[in-house]
């Protein structure tokens, strides 16, 4: 791969220096064969002189643009300034001198002087040159007829063709004024001119302006009549010797008069004259050019004929015909106008194109721009739109007033909202003024009037305004909208749109006024609350009502506001610490509330009263807060004391009421106790009194019953009375016990053993027990007896036959417990407090099986108290009863012992307390 490409590199390389080399002698043998030309341009006049420069410009744009550029040399004679024939004498030798040793390809001669010194000296400075003239006027065959080496072109000036278009732009002219001075050139030119004068003797006359100085011309030309017009031939040397030239001559004339002037050479085009037929100095002398090139060439200039054609062209000065109002439409076909405003057809070729592309380009830049603005402005175009559609969408799903309106007052838009709200379903509302649509909505006028007022208001002070407005709608109804209106201006002021939206605040409204009458009626509810409320910010009471004055002692609550309750009054010393601990877990927010409780409060005058406080935490504005309402209980405390005195009085007139009841009863029950043994012994009494009265026997067996009787129903009424007087002597306090320290277990189980035969013979069985045989302590035995006969005797009353009694004993150290338990009817629970009351019985009807007052239980109570005891029943209904006694063991002095012992006489009738204690049970 590399190999190959540097073989390429080498081929290369050698092709190019083949060719190198081959171009380096190519260039030597040319310019060894072809040597450059060599050619003199002979001019007559000056450098600077219109027409020969232009014939230099013509020649040299021929002669120079080929390939291989001629070595040209110039001359200028200038026999403008002097043509005498010793200066041209000199110039000769001069060219002599100075070519002396050059060997011309062409000469060229440029105007009559040239041709003229080389149809003289033209063997003499340059013999085999060949000579192309030009720029010849005059010229005649004669004057070529031996020069063989001469050819070239004659200069035909077209006076003819300019006076026709002259006369034809100016039909009115009728004479016509040539300048001519006493120059051959002069004079050959005015000789030209006489030569015109036959074609146009009827029409114009001629004159010429000769022989003048330039004053007299100018003043001369100044008073030239109208219908005249000035021929203009050629530069001017006046009768002082004064040059003037060509150019200088033309501007003198076209300033002075108000003729206008034409001529036949084109250089003086531009230079005041309007124009004419003329021959171009530049066009002779590329066609010299030209002939100077073929003879270069080889062609033999004798083989070249003379160009005398006429190779004039119409031409103008456009500034010259504004002047004297000629129209582009007068001028000949084919017209060159110079200074003319640039046309389309007058533009260059290269320069059309470059417009014509710049333009295509620009067109193109111009419609890309276009068709991307254009896509641009579809796309602006579509979110315009969809942002239409959006508003739109918004303005109709909008439960809010819309509405837009020009700086007239005239809708442009609204939604659905604000149409229903005025109700204007029904009219094209746009471009309608408010007064427009009260025509369509009459009774909408007064809403109208003060929509047109509140946008007035508006404009007026040109800023977003915010009212709320008060709409009476058809149905009756009245609605409040909170309005926001916005107006926009032009950049000069006026009005240009005015944006509306409104909201219906009405619910709002109603809210607010609902709001403010609770507000006021919970304001009238604090003030009139007979509770005291205080509110505080941290330890600082900031609102109280007239309650909390008057309970703190205060004349008005604007004394307590902004301090501490403290400051006025205080709490009872037991509470202070907790009114204190309770306000400030409200506080700290340790609790929400605290529960009502009941204080005592030392108000300002010292007065202490009852209260009621409870607190409760809440926040406002940020800060928590402590609401504490206080209740003066100091009427309900006394109503409270009142009523407990009334139930108290109540349950003791219950008491009272019940005792009553009972002692009713109790004698009731008395009067039946007494009665029926009474009975008993009056019919035994009666039936012992039949058999005395009638004399009859009596067996001693009935005597014995009749006695028996009589004497159980003796101890029972010994029994009542004894009850009866030794509960009359308890209530009096003159009952006694005669205490002394007995074995209280040997007394037990006496009394036990001495009614086990009664019982037993009442088919009952009874157990003794103890677990202690011997308990010393301080009692009185009667008293004991008494107790235990009580219940031993209910004991049997209440059991059925076949059943046990169990008296039992048992030491509880400090007390003694002595239990009587019987399986007989039992007690019912609710019946088992109140038999120890007096008067109370279970059974309380006269049909009960058993007899008995009411009174025994209560009687051992009584005497069991005195002992310092306790009695209880421990029973359940239909199985049985437990009475328990418990004793506290104690012991008396000896002393006390003598005194009492004057009432032990009564322990020797035992067996007799058992009767009178059993006489209920009938055997
Ligand atoms: P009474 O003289 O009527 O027996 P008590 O005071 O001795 O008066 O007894 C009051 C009442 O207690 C009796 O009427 C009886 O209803 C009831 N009671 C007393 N002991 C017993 C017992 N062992 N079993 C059932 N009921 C009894």
């Amino acid at each position: 791969m590399n190999n190959s490409h540097s073989n390429r590199c080498k081929i290369t390389f050698f092709v190019f220096s083949i060719f190198f080399l081959f171009s380096l002698l190519q260039n030597s043998a040319f310019s060894q064969n072809t040597e450059k030309k060599k050619i003199l341009i002979l001019n007559s006049y000056h450098n600077g002189f219109k027409w020969s420069d232009g014939i230099m410009t013509g020649i040299k744009d021929v002669l120079i643009d080929e390939e291989e550029n001629p070595v040209v040399y110039i001359e200028y004679m200038d026999t403008k300034r002097i043509s005498d024939e010793t200066y041209l004498q000199k110039l000769y030798e001069l060219y002599q001198y100075k070519y002396r040793d050059y060997q011309f390809d062409i000469i060229i001669a440029n105007d009559n002087h040239a041709f003229d010194f080389l149809q003289k000296y033209h063997q003499q400075l340059f013999s085999h040159t060949p000579v192309v003239f030009c720029g010849v006027n005059n010229l005649e065959d004669s004057m070529l007829e031996e020069e063989d080496l001469f050819t070239g072109i004659s200069e035909e000036a077209d006076f003819r063709g300019t006076i026709d278009i002259a006369l034809q732009l100016h039909p009115n002219t009728k004479h016509i004024f040539s300048v001519v001075d006493r120059t051959t050139t002069g004079m050959a030119l005015k000789r030209m001119i006489q030569k015109m004068i036959p074609y146009y003797r009827d029409t114009v006359q001629f004159d010429f302006l000769e022989n003048m100085s330039i004053d007299e011309l100018e003043k001369h030309a100044g008073q030239l009549s109208g219908d005249s017009i000035i021929f203009f031939l050629s530069t001017y040397k006046d009768n002082l010797g004064h040059y003037v030239s060509l150019s200088e001559g033309n501007k003198l004339l076209s300033n002075t008069t108000q003729i206008p002037i034409y001529g036949s050479w084109n250089f003086l085009l531009g230079q005041g004259i309007v124009g004419g037929k003329m021959i171009s100095g530049y066009e002779h002398g590329k066609m010299a050019g030209q002939l100077a090139l073929r003879i270069l060439d080889g062609e033999s200039p004798a083989d070249i004929p003379v160009i005398k054609e006429n190779q004039n062209k119409y031409m103008f000065d456009y500034n010259q015909m504004q002047r004297f109002n000629i129209q582009l439409t007068d001028l000949p076909k084919g017209s060159i106008v110079i200074n003319k405003p640039p046309s389309f057809y007058s533009i260059s070729k290269h320069l059309i194109w470059s417009v014509v592309f710049i333009v295509i380009g620009v067109l193109t830049l111009i419609v890309f721009i276009l068709s991307r603005n254009i896509s641009k402005c579809k796309e602006v175009e579509n979110e315009l739109r969809q942002s239409e559609e959006l508003l739109r969408t918004f303005m109709d799903a909008s439960p809010d007033i819309i509405a837009i309106m020009d700086g007239e007052g005239r809708f442009l838009e609204a939604n659905p909202a604000c149409i229903k709200l005025m109700e204007i379903e029904s009219v094209d509302y746009r471009a309608k003024t408010y007064s427009d649509l009260v025509q369509f909505k009459s009774n909408h006028e007064d809403n109208f009037l003060m929509y047109l007022e509140t946008d007035e208001n508006t404009w007026r002070t040109g800023a977003v305004s915010h009212f709320e407005e008060v709409i009476f709608c058809s149905n009756g109804t009245i609605k409040v909208y909170d309005v926001t209106k916005v107006p926009a201006f032009y950049p000069d002021g006026r009005r240009k749109i005015m944006f509306m939206i409104g909201r219906d605040i009405t619910e709002r409204k109603q809210a607010e006024e609902v709001l403010r009458e609770s507000q006021e009626r919970y304001h009238l509810f604090f003030k009139l609350l007979p509770d005291a409320i205080f509110i505080y910010d941290d330890n600082e009471i900031i609102f109280t009502n007239k309650a909390g004055a008057k309970i703190t002692g205060c004349d008005s609550s604007e004394e307590i506001i902004g301090k501490d309750i403290f400051c006025f009054s205080n709490f009872h010393p037991d509470s202070q610490e907790e009114v204190r601990e309770r306000r400030r877990q409200l506080l700290n927010g340790e609790k929400d509330m605290q529960p009502l409780i009941e204080e005592k409060y030392i108000r300002r005058d010292g007065v202490v009263i009852d209260i009621e406080v409870a607190g409760v935490a809440f926040w406002h504005k940020g800060r928590r807060m402590v609401m504490v309402v206080v209740h003066d209980i100091a009427e309900r405390k006394k109503t409270e004391a009142l009523r407990i005195k009334t139930i108290e009085q109540e349950k003791l007139l219950d008491k009272a009421q019940e005792y009553d009841k009972l002692r009713t009863e109790f004698f009731a029950n008395l009067s039946h106790e007494f009665r029926t043994p009474l009975n008993v012994i009056f019919s035994s009494m009666q039936l012992l009194d039949q058999y005395t009265a009638n004399h009859l026997e009596i067996n001693r067996e009935k005597l014995n019953k009749y006695k028996s009787v009589t004497k159980q129903n003796c101890l029972r009424l010994l029994r009542l009375v004894n009850n009866l007087i030794d509960m009359t002597r308890i209530d009096a306090n003159f009952f006694e016990l005669c205490l002394k320290n007995y074995n209280i277990v040997s007394i037990v189980e006496d009394i036990t053993l001495s009614v086990a035969e009664y019982i037993e013979s009442n088919h009952l069985k009874l157990l003794f027990d103890t677990d202690v045989e011997e308990k010393m302590m301080a009692c009185d035995p009667d008293k004991i007896e008494r107790v235990m006969l009580n219940l031993l005797s209910n004991a049997v009353k209440f059991s059925k036959p076949g059943s046990t009694i169990n008296v039992n004993m048992y030491d509880k150290g400090e007390t003694i417990r002595i239990c009587v338990k019987d399986n007989g009817i039992g007690i019912p629970e609710e019946k088992q407090l109140l038999i120890f009351d007096r008067f109370r019985q279970v059974d309380k009807s006269f049909t009960r099986d058993h007899e008995g007052s009411g009174i025994g239980l209560s009687l051992v109570q009584s005497l069991v108290d005195m002992h310092g005891g306790k009695i209880f029943v421990v029973s359940e209904y239909g199985k049985g009863s437990e009475f328990v006694i418990e004793l506290p063991v104690k012991r008396v002095s000896e002393e006390t012992q003598t005194d009492l012992n004057r009432n032990g006489e009564i322990r020797h009738d035992n067996m007799e307390s058992i009767h009178i204690e059993f006489s209920d049970i009938y055997m």
